[in-house]
């Protein structure tokens, strides 16, 4: 059995936080290769390491002084190091990236040193060989990720190494100028690394214990999901749950590599474990609910649209040609309603109903902004009669009026949209029916 485990930046935020993680894969000997971030936050109002390297950086391209922000993220470092008791050194590389900082080695540059050199503590820590991911994980000369080429060199890298660390977010070009994913992207590094042995599973170290059946903003201390298909997680992710950097997703999803979240801080607790498909029937009929806020729709009316040839694939054109993207759709006999993210929508607005107007002649246009949508997602839900029933008698009890249904055609998932001020209630409503009452 091999295991990748990838530490997110809280589970690394300083050395009690080390610890912790310590224990966590000496009590595994299948967790072999680690993928570590910089460290995150120590307290709410703390700033990430990678932030403090994107500002020092700027500083330094400024012609600024920066050796008193470049001084608190070497005490950062040095913190962990102490706290860790361990007699190893980062002087060196401190002086390298000073230098290399003033040299103007590139932003990329400057923020994957979090993950360099909490790779090399985490390496002296665990006794663990140090790889660096500008070695093993390639972008192409345009910048972009070059997926089999990195596929290839980490394995040659780690087909022989019984265990090793490599650090997440980075890799680099063929001569060597680093490159970083987008931000949270050490998830990313993780599953290529999985992918690249062939690993039974990946486990994801986060703060909290996997994904939530519903965001805790909203539900007082959601219940954790046991078991998500990716098919859900898409769909969750979509309407802005977020734990897991999407990214990350398909590399492992390729070769059949479960993900499992797991809680650094709760290191018993199962977390949430994340596969292809299962027959493990979900707990509730849903498994997730997830919703997001600023939407607005436009709604097209015309006499007999349905016998247009063309109308909608016209009306849709408009929105294409002005850069705006369609997030639903739905449709009636002669109207048809597009929802739009409302401030990608909203600078272009004129444009649009004038567009709309000269191409299709409609007899009436309406606009109507402040909405939110929420998804009802869940396997379970194909297989059982009367979600539908259940979501919308929940909501009516809640005196909340149901602006929008979409069932996708898979059945996994059901969005409805309200207005913006019904959003929370509405989501409050959904988890009681489904979670809480179970009727
Ligand atoms: N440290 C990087 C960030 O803050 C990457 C990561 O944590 O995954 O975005």
């Amino acid at each position: 059995m091999k295991k990748v485990v990838k530490f997110g930046g809280s589970s690394l935020a300083n050395a009690e936080q080390f610890k912790k993680v310590g224990a966590i894969i000496r009590g595994d000997k299948s967790r072999k290769y680690v993928v570590p971030s910089a460290p995150g936050k120590r307290f709410s109002h703390d700033t990430k390491v990678t932030d403090m390297l994107y500002s020092c950086y700027e500083s330094a391209v400024n012609g600024e002084d920066f050796s008193d922000q470049f001084a608190q993220i070497r005490e950062r470092y040095q913190e962990i190091i102490e706290g860790l008791n361990l007699s190893f050194s980062l002087e060196d590389d401190f002086d390298k990236i000073c230098e290399d900082f003033s040299n103007g080695a590139g932003q990329d540059y400057a923020a994957s040193r979090g993950e360099f050199l909490n790779g090399k503590i985490m390496a002296a820590y665990l006794d663990y060989e140090f790889i660096d991911a500008a070695d093993a994980v390639r972008f192409d000369d345009d910048g972009s990720f070059n997926a089999d080429e990195t596929n290839r060199l980490l394995s040659e890298t780690l087909k022989n190494r019984e265990n090793a660390v490599v650090p997440g977010f980075y890799g680099a070009k063929e001569n060597g100028e680093v490159v970083t994913f987008s931000r949270g992207g050490s998830d990313i590094t993780g599953s290529l690394v999985a992918l690249a042995i062939g690993a039974d599973l990946y486990e994801n170290w986060t703060d909290v214990s996997g994904f939530l059946i519903a965001d805790p903003r909203i539900v007082k201390h959601p219940k954790s999901i046991e078991t998500i298909t990716y098919k859900e997680l898409r769909e969750l992710s979509y309407m802005g749950a977020s734990v897991l950097h999407e990214d990350a997703i398909f590399p492992v999803r390729k070769a059949g590599i479960p993900i499992n979240i797991r809680n650094t801080n709760a290191p018993d607790d199962a977390g949430t474990l994340i596969v292809e498909s299962t027959c493990r029937q979900p707990k509730y009929t849903i498994t997730g609910i997830a919703g997001t806020d600023g939407f607005a729709a436009v709604t097209v009316e015309k006499a007999m649209m349905n016998s247009e040839i063309g109308f909608c694939r016209k009306v849709l054109q408009i929105f294409e040609d002005n850069g705006v993207s369609i997030e639903h759709m739905p449709s009636g006999i002669d109207t048809m309603s597009i929802f739009v993210n409302k401030d990608s929508f909203e600078e272009k607005e004129q444009k649009i109903l004038s567009d709309i107007n000269k191409t299709v002649n409609p007899d009436h246009i309406e606009l109507e902004s402040d909405l939110a949508l929420i998804a009802v997602v869940g396997r379970g839900m194909k297989s059982t009669r009367g979600t539908a029933g259940r979501i919308f008698s929940a909501l009516a009890h809640a005196h909340i009026n149901v602006k929008m249904i979409d069932q996708g055609s898979s059945e996994l998932n059901i969005i409805i949209g309200v207005r913006h001020e019904d959003f929370k209630d509405a989501i409050r409503a959904l988890y009681e029916i489904f979670v809480l009452t179970q009727i």
